[in-house]
C-alpha cells in the first residue's frame, strides 16, 4: 500500500490482461505484484454478505461450493479464456481492466455486487454499477487496491443463468452475454410459479454492461406458465448502445441480445 501511495505504481495480479495490454512495449515504472497475497483469495460470508477476495481466480470460483445465485458467475468463470487463463486470471483483474466484454461483470451486476477499495489511508465500498464508468475506465484511484467483491445475501437462493454468444463455442470474446438472477414464488407446481424479483444484465453491447431495469420491473408478477421469454420486447434493450466492430455489427448484437435474454430467462425458470 505504501508503494501505491508513493504514486505511479501499476498493480499486477494474474497478468492475463496486464501483459497483453503492453503489446510490443516494455513495462515502465514500478509494478506491485499482489498475486502472492493469499488473504485476498477465496470466498467467505457473514450474516449479510458474501465476500469474494479480489485475487480469487476463476478456477477457484468454479471449484468453490456456492449458493445457486452464483451459478451465473460460475458459468461465466468457465467461459473466461481456457483453463490456463482461469487458473491465473482474477475477479479483481477482470473488473479493474473494465473491458466492455469482461465476462465477470454481468453476473456480478445482476447480484448487485459492490467492490471494496483499500488505500494506505482509506477503505471504501462502491456499487459495481458505479465503479466501471466507461470502457477501460473505473473509479479506482491510483493508490487503491481492489481487495474484495461483496454480494448481498438477499437473493442467495434465487436461480441464476449466464449465456454468452461468441463467434465460436470456446476461447472467444463475447459478442453479447446475458446474466439473469431470478426469484420465483415457491408454488409446488412449477407452472403456477410467478416472478418475485428479476435482475437482468447484458454485456458487450455498450461501453459498460447494463441492467435492463424496465424489463426487470415488468417481469415481477409474470407467470412462468407460457415461458418468460415472451415478456421481452425490443424496447427493453433501450439501455444498450452496441457498436459495429470486427466481431459483429450493432444490428446483429441487438437482435442476438434479444434472443439471449429470452433464452436466459427461460433457462432460469427451468433451473429454478
Ligand atoms: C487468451 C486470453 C483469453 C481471455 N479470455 C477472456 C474471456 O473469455 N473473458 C474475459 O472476461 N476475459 C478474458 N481474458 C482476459 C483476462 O483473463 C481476465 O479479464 C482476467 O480476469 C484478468 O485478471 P488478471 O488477474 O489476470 O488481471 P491482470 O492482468 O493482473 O490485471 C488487469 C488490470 O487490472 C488491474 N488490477 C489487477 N488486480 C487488481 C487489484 N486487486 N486492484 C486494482 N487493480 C488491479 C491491473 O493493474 C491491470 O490494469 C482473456 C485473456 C487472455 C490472455
Amino acid at each position: 500500500m505504501a508503494l501505491l501511495a508513493a504514486g505511479e505504481a501499476q498493480i499486477l495480479s494474474g497478468g492475463t490482461d496486464f501483459y497483453p495490454a503492453l503489446g510490443d512495449h516494455v513495462v515502465h515504472g514500478p509494478v506491485v505484484d499482489v498475486s502472492g497475497l493469499g488473504e485476498l483469495r477465496g470466498v467467505s460470508s457473514d450474516a449479510g454478505w458474501f465476500r469474494i477476495g479480489g485475487l480469487t481466480t476463476w478456477s477457484e470460483i468454479i471449484r468453490t461450493p456456492l449458493p445457486r445465485c452464483f451459478d451465473a458467475l460460475k458459468s461465466a468463470a468457465r467461459e473466461v479464456g481456457g483453463v490456463q487463463i482461469q487458473n491465473r486470471g482474477t475477479v479483481a483483474g477482470n473488473l479493474c481492466n473494465a473491458s466492455p466484454a469482461a465476462d465477470g461483470v454481468p453476473p456480478l451486476l445482476a447480484l448487485d455486487a459492490e467492490v471494496e477499495l483499500v488505500s494506505k489511508i482509506d477503505l471504501r465500498r462502491v456499487p459495481l454499477a458505479d465503479f466501471i464508468v466507461a470502457s477501460r475506465k473505473t473509479q479506482r484511484k491510483a493508490d487503491e487496491l481492489l481487495t474484495a467483491v461483496l454480494v448481498p445475501r438477499a437473493l442467495e437462493d434465487a436461480a441464476s443463468t449466464f449465456v454468452k454468444l461468441g463467434a465460436r463455442r470456446y476461447l472467444v470474446i463475447s459478442i453479447s452475454m446475458v446474466a439473469v438472477v431470478m426469484k420465483l414464488s415457491d408454488d409446488r407446481q412449477v407452472s403456477d410459479r410467478k416472478v418475485l424479483e428479476a435482475r437482468v444484465a447484458v454485456g458487450s453491447c455498450s461501453a459498460v454492461a447494463r441492467r435492463l431495469r424496465a424489463l426487470e420491473a415488468e417481469l415481477v408478477g409474470a407467470s412462468v406458465r407460457d415461458g418468460l421469454g415472451r415478456v421481452v420486447r425490443p424496447e427493453h434493450l433501450a439501455p444498450l448502445s452496441p457498436i459495429d466492430d470486427v466481431r459483429a455489427t450493432a444490428e446483429y448484437r441487438m437482435d442476438a441480445s434479444l434472443r439471449l435474454v429470452q433464452r436466459a430467462l427461460n433457462s432460469c425458470v427451468e433451473n429454478g
